[in-house]
């Protein structure tokens, strides 16, 4: 049984409330899934979340920031597949959320019904940290647009029924000239080139545009907003990355605290040897301080702040790095079943790498704090 004292920080609202307990209860029902076909169960779990209402804050003119990263919370303690198949429902449609039109916006209540998945194109294979030097390229064809290039890590690549897409239409060297584009799953040219696996398998695909053509009304915004574009997705959704590393952190803590107390060493339990409780305490510590950066993040946004760059950096790092290491303490405190297959802090131990690595590696969430802060002190100087 998961510590939900948290419910009651001032960030939350009743509504907020409800929503975990509501949440709670369903994951009980409906978690964990066999992952043993991961392209199945996401479309599975993306279908039956629609059904239950849980998708409908992913999408639409108010996303509140509280909800998802509650809701991420939730799903990655008892399945993390579940909450990647929520995850991707508002990161692949953030785009047109913030920036989309009438037309485009039709796209939504099928994502938020369940009935259609979408995927966030934005990492290519020379591109990943460094966005603003993608190479896919998108050249204006009387009222087309041919879109020519690759992407990379795509997550729900080969599943999504839609894709929000990056390329260069060249208004500008770099971040100046780049677009979006709404790009169904359907659109000749589009390829599924590689489905790729990693240590914790998700449906994940290298794609290829080989002259797709796109009407001039795929385009998401304004010609070379693309890159404000991508960037204000991810400050809205880096915050709840942070959230499911902290639902991975707080499963292991769970688990870590049963485990210490059930099992019996030199006539004791695991729990009195105090350099266990050690661990215990660090863990939890890591725990409540990365569910403070979190939903403080959360909270800022939803009180109306235009741009939560720096808090939502501080949210991710901390609580993605700090999940790595209470997961690692859970491991340890489980002895031989810590590294046994199949066994839950085992999942948790492959699960939580990647959210280090992807929207914003670790480094370079440390860059943009950085930034923020000497920028601050430089206004403060100027005053
Ligand atoms: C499981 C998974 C899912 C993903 N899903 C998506 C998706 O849906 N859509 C999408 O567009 N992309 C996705 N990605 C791609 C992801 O965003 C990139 O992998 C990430 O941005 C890093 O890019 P890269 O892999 O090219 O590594 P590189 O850019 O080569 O970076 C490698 C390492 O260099 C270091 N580094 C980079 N920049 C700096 C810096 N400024 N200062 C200091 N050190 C630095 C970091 O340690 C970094 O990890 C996903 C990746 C993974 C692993």
């Amino acid at each position: 049984m998961s510590d939900t004292n948290f419910l009651d920080w001032p960030f939350f609202e009743p509504r907020h409330r409800d929503l975990a307990k509501r949440l709670e209860a369903w994951c009980r029902r409906e978690l964990p899934r066999d992952h043993s076909d991961v392209d199945a169960t996401c479309v599975r779990l993306v279908r039956d979340l629609g059904q239950a209402g849980f998708l409908e804050g992913t999408a639409g003119d108010a996303i509140d920031v509280r909800s998802l990263c509650l809701i991420r919370e939730t799903l990655a303690r008892h399945d993390g597949l579940a909450d990647f198949a929520f995850a991707m429902q508002g990161l692949g449609t953030g785009a047109i959320s913030l920036f989309g039109n009438a037309e485009q916006k039709q796209w939504l209540d099928k994502t938020r019904r369940g009935e259609a998945l979408s995927a966030f194109a934005l990492s290519e294979p020379r591109s990943g940290s460094d966005v603003a030097q993608l190479d896919t390229t998108a050249e204006r064809d009387g009222d087309h647009y041919r879109i020519n290039g690759e992407k990379t890590w795509i997550s729900n690549g080969g599943i999504a029924d839609l894709y929000t897409v990056f390329a260069r239409t060249g208004e500008g060297p770099g971040a100046k000239g780049l677009s979006c584009f709404l790009v169904p799953a359907d659109t000749p040219g589009l390829a599924i080139r590689e489905r790729l696996e990693t240590i914790s398998p998700h449906p994940l695909a290298r794609l290829g545009f080989d002259d797709m053509r796109l009407p001039a009304s795929a385009m998401v915004g304004s010609p070379g907003q693309g890159f404000r574009i991508a960037m204000s997705v991810l400050d809205v959704f880096r915050s709840t990355v942070g959230a499911a590393a902290l639902g991975f952190a707080r499963r292991a803590l769970d688990e870590s605290l049963e485990r210490a107390s059930s099992r019996e060493l030199f006539g004791a339990s695991l729990a009195d040897l105090q350099m266990v409780q050690g661990h215990l305490a660090e863990m939890a510590l890591d725990v409540d301080a990365a569910a403070l950066l979190v939903y403080r993040a959360a909270w800022t946004k939803d009180m109306g702040a235009e741009r939560v760059t720096r808090e939502a950096a501080m949210a991710k790092l901390y609580a993605t790095d700090r999940a790595q290491q209470v997961i690692d303490k859970a491991v340890q405190l489980h002895g031989g079943d810590g590294v046994r297959k199949g066994h839950i802090v085992e999942s948790l131990y492959r699960e939580i790498r990647a959210l280090r690595i992807y929207e914003g590696a670790s480094d370079v969430q440390k860059v943009v704090i950085a930034r923020s802060c000497l920028a601050q002190q430089e206004t403060v100087r100027q005053e």
